[in-house]
């Protein structure tokens, strides 16, 4: 019986305390809001955990501390100017060194030019 982990006002274990899948709804582990692309506003104390017998040897207790979805920030979106840079190493990704090109795929490292200028831009270096 796991209903000594439960302890909704923190009264026994210092912070609102659940037994293992019977946490409200709206409460999640930070790995679950960073897969839905929310993370715990820290600094912050857990809102709540989770409490449940190691099932390893029925000795011992596991926690998991849970923090509300409503509470928890957004991860920042990606910048514009973050955006403009990420176009901007693409661009550079795709433009031919020789012809000056932007080719629109990324030109070959070890030929450092667009495959039409590639074969003549390789023996001109050699
Ligand atoms: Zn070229």
């Amino acid at each position: 019986m796991t209903i000594q982990f439960l302890d909704p006002t923190g009264e026994r274990y210092g912070i609102p305390t659940y037994p293992y899948r019977l946490a409200p709804a709206g409460l999640f582990t930070a790995g679950q809001l960073t897969e839905m692309g929310f993370r715990p506003a820290f600094p912050t104390a857990p809102d709540a955990q989770l409490m449940w017998l190691s099932s390893r040897r029925g000795t011992g207790t596991r926690t998991a501390l849970l923090y509300w979805a409503h509470k928890s920030v957004q991860k920042t979106p990606v910048t514009t100017g973050q955006l403009a840079a990420l176009e901007r190493a693409n661009a550079a990704r795709m433009t031919c060194l020789d012809c000056g090109r932007n080719v629109g795929y990324v030109i070959p490292v070890d030929l450092g030019a667009c495959l039409d200028c590639g074969p003549t831009y390789r023996k001109a270096a050699a």
